[in-house]
């Protein structure tokens, strides 16, 4: 099991073995320790973030964004070729070809859980059957408070 997550004292991105249950999650940039309650895994079933307080996770495709990136480049770089030389049958072909590739990829990616409020990643767990997908809902809950704290603190800033 693996975890990436920023440190939430330097903001570094790290990635770590998930440590055993109860062990803390340590930055390697700056070494802060992160020590989870003893309630964050139940039954072998991680019950909420082991990096900062929330206790909402949702499952997500742990999809490779620059793969994906890269097979649409290449796809739509080999399109423009044939298209020059009027292959259109091939353009289509090719297009065809790349999208398909792309809906591949995402269904034989494994899923991976991820927590809304910092965004750590957790991959390769176990059980994932007792959490949920991503719920916009949620989503949008977690944006609007980071915006309000973002915004308390400017106004902190202003007072003499
Ligand atoms: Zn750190
Ligand atoms: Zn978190």
């Amino acid at each position: 099991m693996r975890l990436s997550f920023s440190c939430p004292r330097c903001e570094q991105s790290s990635e770590t073995e998930l440590p055993a249950e109860g062990s803390p999650v340590a930055c390697a940039h700056c070494g802060l320790e992160l020590t989870p309650p003893p309630d964050a895994w139940r039954d072998g079933v991680l019950t909420r973030c082991l990096v900062c307080p929330s206790t909402d996770l949702f499952i997500r495709k742990d999809f490779p964004q620059r793969l994906g990136v890269a097979i649409v480049s290449f796809g739509f770089a080999v399109s423009c070729v044939t298209w020059y030389f009027y292959w259109t049958t091939a353009t289509f072909a090719v297009l065809f070809a790349t999208a398909l590739a792309d809906l591949v990829l995402y269904l034989i990616v494994s899923d991976s859980l991820a927590c809304y409020r910092c965004g750590a990643q957790y991959r390769q767990l176990p059980t994932l059957e007792h959490h949920e997908r991503f719920d916009l809902e949620t989503h949008e809950r977690y944006r609007q408070q980071a915006a309000r704290v973002a915004h308390l603190a400017g106004s902190d800033k202003r007072e003499p």
